[in-house]
Parts: structure tokens; C-alpha cells; sequence
């Protein structure tokens, strides 16, 4: 039987609209139209047996890290619910996590062993990866390398804001973790097919980490390009202006672009579908 205590918590930050222009053209700052009062709402539900300890513990993790994420990352337009499971007979803190989205409710959950130390839950990068997919809407599984690589690239960015790790430790890990999987992606093939071929073989972390070198690569060209703009900072103004359910894959790339002012995301997206794999930038250039 699932025993469900729900416990509701309101953010201190109220949401902002913000009215830009539809042009490209165009080259004034976005203009704060309004304010309102209305907060996100946070919701803890315990799908099993918890202490009230326990229930604590879980929620400072998950609230510190929430509302860590959306600093960087920007205010979900929605309201939250934080799902957690309890796993007593795993020997890790956190084992696994997922979202569930629809149109109108945005959810994580956390399958996890609660006796252990606070500081371990945020040593996990599960936590800051599921946080990270609610930054855009849901995206079919033909673009899954896109989705994950996404929540994969951003969870270092969270945890370098959280204190686990220095920026420079995530550059290499990040760095390490796409060279570990390279030899996949030598082939004339492009990586639609190769990732469903990866998929369909349970070779997840190949696709996840050829996806995240996207956004390594992304970060890089908004610098060459001099935007003045990282990732994490059109992320962060694509949740006030432009974040809507049922965007497809390039309403957000368009999206972004108009906030960089570049074409870099669409350029990109077009060579990481288009280009045999063993031409795309992190197999030639890195
Ligand atoms: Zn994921």
C-alpha cells in the first residue's frame, strides 16, 4: 500500500513576464512588462514510509538543490512536485530518478535509501540531472540524445553551483566522459541512426554524453562569438520569455538563438543531424 504525505512549500521568488520583441532584428534589452504575486508552488510527496527525520533530510536536499538550479537556470514557469521512493536495500543514497511531465504538471522522482548522511544525496548528480530536463518541455524520443545530452551537460553546471565540483573539474570530467565514448561515433552514419542503434542496445551513456558534447560544443561558440552570453544564461532567460508546453525541438532552438542573438544552436542542430558522426566537431576536433 503507498502511504502519501504531501507537504507544500512556496518559493520566496515570484514569477516575472517578460514581453520581448518578435524581431531579430532587434536590438533593445527585454522590458520587465509586469509583476505579480503569484509564487511556484513545491510539492514533497512520500510515496512510502518515511521518518519525519528522514522526510526533512529529503526535502532540505531536494529544496536546497531546486532552488540552486533554478538560480542558474531560471524559474520554472510552473509549479513543481518532488516525488520520493524509498530503495532501503540499495547501498547507494540515491539509485534512480525520472520525471513525468504533462501539459499541466511538471514532477521528479527520487528513488532512494534515506539512512544515509545529507551531504551524500548531494554528492549524487541524479537529483541536478532531472531538475535540469524541467528547464525545457518534454521532447519525443527521436531527439532523446538532444533531451538527455541537455539534463546531462547542465547537471555539472548545478553541481559546479552547489560546491561539489570546480568548473575545472567538470571541464575534464565532461571532457573525459565524450573521448571515453568517440570510437561509437566513427562511421559515416548520422547520429539519428546511430543513436537509435546505441538505444535499441542499451548503450545509454553514448548517447547521453554525445548529446551533452552538443551543449560543450554550443558553450563554445556563443564564447567565440562573443555574446557576452553562456548556456546557462539563455537557459535562464528562455524560462521568461519563451518557455511553453508543447514546444517542439525547434521552437526551443529558435528560441535560444533569438536570446544569443546568433544562429549557433540551429546551425548546430543541423550538423549534429545531418553530418555523418565522424565529421561532427567533438570526433574531428577535440
Ligand atoms: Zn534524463
Amino acid at each position: 500500500m503507498t502511504h502519501m504525505f504531501s507537504r507544500i512549500r512556496k518559493s520566496a521568488f515570484p514569477f516575472l513576464f517578460v514581453l520581448v520583441s518578435c524581431s531579430n532584428n532587434d536590438t533593445q534589452l527585454p522590458v520587465v512588462e509586469s509583476e505579480t504575486e503569484r509564487e511556484q508552488k513545491t510539492t514533497f510527496v512520500f510515496e512510502d514510509e518515511f521518518s519525519d527525520e528522514e522526510k526533512t533530510k529529503m526535502e532540505n536536499w531536494i529544496s536546497s538543490t531546486s532552488e540552486t538550479a533554478q538560480k542558474l537556470l531560471g524559474r520554472f514557469p510552473f509549479d513543481v512536485y518532488y516525488h520520493f521512493h524509498r530503495e532501503d536495500s540499495t547501498e547507494a543514497a540515491v539509485i534512480f530518478g525520472h520525471t513525468v511531465r504533462t501539459d499541466t504538471m511538471h514532477s521528479a522522482h527520487f528513488y532512494v535509501n534515506p539512512v544515509f548522511e545529507e551531504e551524500e544525496y548531494f554528492k549524487d548528480w541524479m537529483a541536478p540531472h532531472e531538475i535540469s530536463h524541467l528547464a525545457i518541455p518534454k521532447l519525443p524520443k527521436t531527439v532523446l540524445w538532444f533531451y538527455e545530452g541537455f539534463a546531462t551537460y547542465l547537471s555539472r553546471q548545478v553541481m559546479i553551483e552547489t560546491g561539489i565540483y570546480s568548473k575545472q573539474e567538470v571541464d575534464s570530467i565532461n571532457f573525459a566522459r565524450v573521448l571515453a565514448i568517440k570510437d561509437k561515433f566513427q562511421t559515416t552514419s548520422t547520429l539519428p541512426f546511430v543513436a537509435d542503434s546505441l538505444i535499441s542496445q542499451h548503450q545509454y551513456p553514448a548517447v547521453y554524453w554525445i548529446g551533452a558534447s552538443f551543449f560543450m560544443e554550443a558553450e563554445k561558440r556563443l564564447q567565440i562569438k562573443q555574446t557576452g552570453m553562456n548556456f546557462c544564461q539563455v537557459v535562464n532567460q528562455f524560462q521568461s520569455c519563451c518557455h511553453q508546453p508543447k514546444m517542439k525541438i525547434d521552437d526551443i532552438l529558435n528560441a535560444w538563438d533569438d536570446i544569443s542573438k546568433t544562429t549557433v544552436f540551429t546551425d548546430l542542430f543541423d550538423e549534429y543531424t545531418n553530418k555523418p558522426c565522424c565529421e561532427l566537431p567533438p570526433i574531428i576536433n577535440w
